[in-house]
């Protein structure tokens, strides 16, 4: 007989799984823990379970093991006991955690039921390779939250603990750091009233979105913006290179924060801004590239984008003049969280101060990796939910941020998201909160993940939507595969049904969404080829001519369906990464945004500008709910193959346009579309978008050109 698996799943309840119980004898069992061996009060079987309640509490302070004559045995997993209700009555904590500093005195708070001893380590140096012995001060434990004061000024000290846990000591920085020295691997503690620019504390979000759905995000790099030695910027690559205004190319052209303002966009998405594993880039040396999806600490911005990483209030400080200088030009910020993982699966803060809590096992026992980074984190379990929500309200009111993109949020479970959603909603203004619904494979209940299917489940969390992305370019799993914007046919009823936010619209495909502010509507970006290497591969034999009109579809399909429209950044002028699919760690040269190129296709900004403009203007492609798409967006039926037309009829949303007509056209020919009766204006043809009136047309028949993208409307006529 083997032992299959043994749980502790309550205090004084563990369950043990065998697989054959015709070799069974119950009294030999031995369960052994905190080197006592525990009192049995009684048994059940079950199948082939085994369910033992004890005479007293298991002390998760140490292992539990059952053992079954001499050679038989098995070490009991936590996992299910941390989960249980028992355990967070005994444990879970609201009280303040991390150092809380003044002038007279710090306190520190970390959490760890299963440690049995912690010191607090003072430290004058934030530098490791400066050889220094800490100061050891004992930390006191109460109910699982260690507790430490220290009646000094700390100021400009670091800190690390050291946690004793399972018979081991390990060093761990503190997970509710709020600064740290270089390379993240010690706290900082410093005065966070001397970290606000001036007028920070006057700093405040743009007005410009009442609705989510009137937002335009764009998705940028830090690094990315300005790293190109001709983006103007002296900061190349810093937070202080998005800051600095009028920067220009060679040619004059606006270039970084200026040329994110004078496309019209409403969102900067910023990706990794947080503090990120040395192992991707180094802060002392930064030679190496990386995307940063590599979390170390979640609540400090990252020190490879400060002017100074050794200094800790520096990159504070830059993080938040970067984000005041977007504010003052009328942006808005949206941060990129990655909270699915953690960054190594035993080398983290987390897993040194309470192993196995943080993390999310399966059935088995074995660690989650749906994330595909080693890991997955455990929403599920409060102190890790607590963890995430604390972290983004604490970037929201520190950072003054207005949204956040969630990294693999299906790896996440509702409860958690809604939470967040609802907490964020407390703030008084507008901000943003979606991310990444796939469904991954991770042990969550199916209806639990955050993923799209339970969109209905959590009203106002956007998911990026997948769909209108693979129909328009074709699926991420075949770089081959090619989609409406490229030549594929039979697609008109799926663009339909993302022209409708794939809410419920009659008999048309994709009713994944509650309300239009659910989908994320984006065809490309940071991940995969960029659309442009994407059109390289699957119309590489077209002309260059006929692939940038492909591309200006696209981006006006994004831009002009219902739902929040995401540009990755430079795809307003074809921007390339040299055909490298997954440039996480390529070099400058092939991800950073290159302005010559944006000087060569200028005409193609201006147009996606015009679109943008449009969609600005005009609250008709910005409807917020289902029923409003419902009433207001109408299908034109009996159109030419791979021609998708429809109205926004009857000053949807408040629209100054009474009615609005929009006709894609995916064939490379022209085709005659017949308009429906009365006198049509035209504000975007494929070569021209404006707000303004471009011509009349009093015919009710219109020639609308290969592979473009047209919008008319009349301003008082009834349909
Ligand atoms: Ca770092």
């Amino acid at each position: 007989m083997n032992i299959l698996k043994a749980e502790v799943i309550g205090f004084r309840k563990i369950t043990m799984e065998v697989d054959d119980f015709s070799k069974f004898s119950f009294p030999r069992f031995i369960i052994k823990n905190d080197d006592k061996i525990m009192k049995i009060s009684y048994y059940s079987i079950k199948n082939n379970v085994v369910t033992f309640v004890l005479d007293e509490d298991v002390n998760i302070k140490t292992d539990c093991y059952i053992f079954y004559n001499e050679n038989i045995n098995a070490k009991c997993t936590y996992y299910k006991l941390f989960a249980s209700d028992e355990f967070n009555g005994r444990y879970y904590t609201m009280d303040e955690l991390g150092v809380q500093y003044t002038s007279s005195k710090s306190e520190f708070r970390v959490w760890t039921p299963a440690a049995t001893s912690v010191n607090l380590l003072l430290y004058r140096n934030g530098d490791p390779l400066i050889e220094e012995t800490p100061r050891k001060i004992i930390m006191n434990e109460n109910n699982g939250l260690w507790c430490t004061y220290v009646y000094e000024d700390l100021k400009n000290s670091f800190y690390t603990y050291e946690v004793t846990v399972y018979e081991n000591t390990n060093e761990a920085v503190d997970p509710y750091a709020k600064a740290v020295g270089i390379n993240g691997i010690r706290g900082a503690i410093i005065d966070f009233n001397e970290t606000n620019p001036i007028g920070f504390s006057d700093d405040i979000s743009p007005s410009s979105i009442t609705n989510y759905t009137d937002a335009i995000i764009y998705e940028i790099s830090v690094r990315d913006m300005t790293s190109n030695p001709n983006s103007g910027a002296s900061h190349k690559g810093k937070f202080l290179g998005l800051t600095e205004e009028n920067t220009v190319t060679s040619k004059n052209e606006p270039t970084g924060i200026s040329y994110i303002k004078d496309i019209g966009i409403t969102h900067v998405q910023i990706m990794p801004m947080f503090d990120y594993a040395a192992a991707s880039v180094d802060e002392r040396s930064i030679d190496k590239y990386n995307w940063g999806y590599d979390p170390e600490n979640y609540n400090v911005p990252e020190g490879c984008y400060s002017t100074d990483p050794f200094i800790p209030e520096c990159r504070i400080i830059e993080t938040k003049e970067m984000i005041q200088a977007f504010h003052k030009n009328g942006l808005c910020v949206n941060m990129d969280v990655v909270f699915n993982h953690l960054f190594h699966a035993k080398e983290n803060c987390f897993e040194k101060i309470f192993p196995g809590y943080y993390i999310r096992h399966d059935q088995n026992g074995f660690v989650c990796n749906g994330s595909g980074c080693t890991n997955d984190t455990a929403s599920e379990n409060l102190m890790m939910q607590r963890y995430i929500v604390d972290s983004v309200l604490y970037w929201a009111s520190e950072y003054h941020l207005d949204g956040f993109r969630f990294d693999l949020m299906g790896i996440h479970d509702i409860d958690t998201m809604n939470i967040i959603r609802n907490k964020l909603n407390n703030f008084g203004r507008t901000i943003m909160l979606y991310g990444e619904g796939w469904d991954l494979n991770t042990a969550l209940p199916e209806d639990k993940k955050a993923k799209m299917s339970n969109a209905s489940k959590t009203p106002h969390l956007g998911y990026f939507n997948d769909v209108i992305r693979d129909c328009l370019k074709g699926s991420f799993g075949n770089i081959y595969d090619k989609g409406y914007i490229s030549g594929k046919e039979n697609l008109e009823n799926n663009i339909k049904a993302c022209v409708a936010g794939c809410i419920k619209y009659g008999d048309l495909p994709h009713s994944i969404f509650s309300a239009p502010d659910q989908s994320i509507n984006y065809v490309s970006c940071h991940d995969n080829n960029v659309l442009w290497d994407k059109l390289i591969i699957t119309n590489g034999d077209e002309s260059e001519e006929i692939r940038i009109n492909r591309q200006k579809l696209a981006l006006g399909i994004i831009l002009t369906s219902q739902g929040i429209p995401f540009l990755h950044s430079g795809a307003e002028f074809i921007r390339t990464k040299q055909g490298v699919e997954n440039s996480y760690n390529s070099p400058d040269e092939i991800n950073w945004i290159d302005w010559d190129r944006k000087d060569s296709y200028s005409y193609i900004t201006d147009y996606i500008k015009g679109i943008i403009s449009l969609r600005r203007n005009h609250p008709a492609f910005r409807l917020t709910t289902s029923e409003a798409v419902l009433n207001h967006l109408q299908f034109l039926d009996n159109q030419n193959k791979n021609v998708v037309a429809f109205l926004i009829k009857n000053n949807a949303n408040g629209d100054s346009w009474k009615n609005i007509l929009v006709i894609y056209n995916a064939n490379n020919y022209s085709v005659d579309v017949k308009l429906p009766s009365g006198s049509w204006n035209l504000a975007a043809d494929k070569y021209i978008a404006s707000n303004e009136k471009i011509i009349n047309y009093f015919t009710n028949s219109y020639k609308i050109e290969s592979l473009s993208i047209n919008i008319l409307y009349n301003e008082s006529e009834n349909l």
